[in-house]
């Protein structure tokens, strides 16, 4: 309670005898009395004069209503069961799993039914041939929670779409569907120990032909949900040509081991993992036979690269809504932290890097149809949006002071993700070269 409001009241009335009055009275009294105060919607103002109540805005990351401008009718409307799913099933429940670094498994047949919702009977195949429909799920997903756009990232944007893209009719006929109705989950293994950034050169796990059998040796990190796929695609270079092919290796293969990797900061609901590849058999018919060369990689990797975009994009709104939402409830000084104005200022700062990043993925959409230039024009998207989504997690949490990191407000979740965001789908620098190359036509990668 403000004292100098207390001090005024005391001015008009007497605040013991009201006090007496009031403590006197029954809940429904009291429920009463508040009701018809709202109704009124005054308040005591400084100089003595009724102004309104503070009614804080709803937080809406769309200042420009720029989705609601761009999208058509189906697209809004696909938009809002992934929205609602995210909000009233995810939203109250993730931080334990993400505390315990744990899979929300209980959230799977829900996000299956919201997928099935927004995105039609043959939700996988509308999300492998609509790069704007997939990209809103994906802005949608982290805009509550990061880790869920990432198993989804990965079980559907990077195994399913493989197989999708490059797999044989009988790997389509036995992957697509299982894993489309999450009866079965996918990883994807390109990353090693050893190799990184430069997985493109360097990528050292290998694939020995011996008649109709593959032999694979080699280590594979990071590889997201494969502690329990049931299948991951691993991409391993043919000792024969040098080239990179891609397999698709099922849980249980003798001499495929998996560990899952402790300690992370960030996307902890992910199981990312330590795989050991000894001397693993799969047949020609586990190869998928569409890759022909590392290139073809590179392409499936643009869109994704696109698809980590619009997680920033995601991520940047439920930051600036989330801090927002606290900023008006937090009272310090006797008045909501909102009405102070470096408070302001740090929110009006969040709020034009979202706007810019929603500006910049509409920006994007439009680009899609043009796929020999999408690598760079994904790499752009990807700095920018992640860096000013960085950016506006560092105000947010700090907006929150103490608060800020604690998982229960919901912004410092978000603000520890957005560190594996930074890394991933290729560093910072890696997508700045892309770009650099693709203005300057300078290769400056080595
Ligand atoms: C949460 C999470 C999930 C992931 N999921 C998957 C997955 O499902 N499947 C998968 O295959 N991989 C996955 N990855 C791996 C991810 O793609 C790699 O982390 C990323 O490509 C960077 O590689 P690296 O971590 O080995 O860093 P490094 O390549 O070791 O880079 C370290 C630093 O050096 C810089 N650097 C390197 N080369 C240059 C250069 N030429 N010029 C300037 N700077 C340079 C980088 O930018 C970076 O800052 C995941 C990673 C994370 C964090």
């Amino acid at each position: 309670m403000d004292p100098a409001r207390l001090a005024r009241l005391a001015q008009k009335t007497d605040l013991s005898a009201l006090l007496d009055r009031l403590e006197a009275m029954t809940n429904d009294e009291l429920a009463e009395l508040l009701g018809a105060d709202e109704a009124g919607a005054s308040g005591d103002g400084a100089d003595g004069a009724d102004v309104p109540v503070y009614q804080p805005p709803a937080p809406d990351a769309d200042f420009y209503r720029l989705f609601d401008r761009a999208l058509t009718a189906e697209q809004q409307d696909a938009r809002r069961p992934i929205r609602r799913f995210m909000t009233e099933d995810v939203a109250p429940v993730i931080n334990d799993y993400w505390e315990r670094a744990e899979m929300p498994f209980e959230l799977v047949p829900g996000l299956r039914d919201a997928l099935r919702q927004s995105l039609g009977d043959q939700p996988a195949r509308t999300y492998c041939t609509d790069p704007f429909l997939a990209g809103l799920v994906a802005m949608e997903i982290p805009r509550v929670d990061p880790s869920i756009g990432t198993f989804l990232g990965v079980t559907w944007g990077l195994c399913l779409y493989s197989i999708w893209q490059f797999g044989s009719d009988a790997q389509k006929e036995k992957w697509i569907g299982p894993l489309e109705r999450f009866e079965a989950f996918g990883s994807w293994a390109l990353t090693e120990p050893e190799h990184g950034s430069d997985a493109a050169l360097g990528l050292a796990t290998t694939a020995t032909r011996d008649g109709d059998t593959w032999t694979l040796d080699g280590a594979k990190k990071w590889s997201g949900n494969a502690t329990f796929a049931d299948v991951t695609v691993v991409w391993a270079r043919d000792t024969a040509d040098g080239q990179v092919k891609g397999f698709l290796v099922e849980k249980d293969t003798p001499g495929f081991e998996v560990t899952k990797l402790e300690g992370k900061i960030a996307k902890r609901a992910v199981q990312n993992v330590d795989i050991v590849l000894d001397g693993v058999q799969v047949t020609e018919a586990d190869r998928l036979p569409g890759v022909r060369s590392f290139k073809d990689v590179a392409g499936q990797l643009a869109i994704a690269r696109a698809g980590v975009a619009w997680e920033a994009c995601g991520m940047a709104m439920g930051l600036y809504e989330q801090t927002l939402d606290y900023c008006t409830r937090r009272m310090q000084f006797g008045k909501p932290i909102a009405g102070f104005q470096l408070v302001q200022e740090g929110l009006v700062r969040m709020l034009g890097n979202v706007v810019a990043l929603q500006a910049m993925m509409l920006g994007l959409a439009g680009c899609y149809d043009e796929p020999r230039r999408l690598h760079e024009r994904a790499s752009l998207a990807k700095v920018f949006c992640v860096d000013k989504m960085r950016e506006t997690a560092s105000i947010g949490r700090g907006l929150l002071g103490g608060n800020g990191i604690l998982l229960e407000h919901g912004v410092a979740r978000l603000f520890a993700d957005a560190e594996a965001v930074y890394s991933y789908e290729g560093s910072r620098e890696m997508n700045v070269l892309i770009t650099g190359r693709a203005v300057t036509g300078l290769s400056a990668f080595v």
